[in-house]
C-alpha cells in the first residue's frame, strides 16, 4: 500500500468530518469509516496499473479520459440508484435536501461503492495516470465532492431537492439524456 496515498485518504476523511452537516456526528463517523475503508481497496487495487514514467502531454490527455470515464459511470450508476429496485440504497444520502458540505460523504455501502469507488478507482484503473497525477487526484477528490455539497453547487442542491434532474458531475450526460 502506498503510503502517501494513505495519509492523503486519511486527511480527506478528517476534512470531511471537520465541515459542516446536517446529519449527525454518529452517522458521519460510520459513513466515514465505510468510505476510508473502500477508498483504501480502491488505491490497493489500482495502485500496481499506475504508470511510473510519463510526459505531460500524455498525462493532460490521460486526465480528459479520466474525467469523461468518471462522469459517464458516475451519472449511469446514479441513475441506476434512483431506480425504485435500488433507491432504498440512496435515500439516505437524498435525507438532506438542502445540503451541507460534509453530507458528501453520508451514504450507504452500496452507494459509495457505486457512485465513488467505481467511478473514481475505475477510471484510474482504465486510463493508468502516473503515480503523482494519481495522488494529486485523490487529493482533490474529497474537497470536490465538499463543494458540490456546499451552497455554491446550485445544480446538485436541485438535484438532492428534486430527485429528477443533474445525476451527473458536469451537465454532459444531463444534456444528452435530458435530465438537466
Ligand atoms: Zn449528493
Ligand atoms: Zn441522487
Amino acid at each position: 500500500m502506498d503510503k502517501c496515498s494513505t495519509v492523503i485518504v486519511c486527511a480527506n476523511y478528517f476534512l470531511a468530518l471537520s465541515q459542516e452537516s446536517t446529519h449527525p456526528l454518529p452517522t458521519r463517523l460510520k459513513c466515514a469509516l465505510k468510505g476510508f475503508v473502500l477508498s483504501l481497496l480502491g488505491v490497493r487495487a489500482c495502485f500496481s496499473r499506475l504508470a511510473r514514467t510519463s510526459n505531460f502531454k500524455k498525462e493532460v490527455q490521460k486526465l480528459c479520459f479520466f474525467y469523461f470515464l468518471l462522469d459517464t459511470t458516475f451519472y449511469w450508476l446514479h441513475r441506476l440508484l434512483h431506480t425504485s429496485h435500488l433507491y432504498a440504497f440512496h435515500k439516505l444520502h437524498h435525507r438532506a435536501t438542502k445540503t451541507k458540505p460534509a453530507d458528501a460523504i453520508v451514504a450507504s455501502w452500496l452507494e459509495i461503492f457505486l457512485t465513488g469507488t467505481v467511478p473514481f478507482f475505475g477510471a484510474v484503473w482504465f486510463t493508468r495516470p502516473h503515480v503523482k497525477t494519481f495522488r494529486c487526484l485523490l487529493l482533490f477528490a474529497m474537497p470536490f465532492l465538499l463543494f458540490a455539497h456546499s451552497q455554491f453547487d446550485a445544480a446538485h442542491q436541485k438535484h438532492h431537492f428534486l430527485k429528477t434532474c443533474n445525476f451527473g458531475n458536469t451537465r454532459f450526460w444531463d444534456f444528452i439524456c435530458g435530465t438537466l
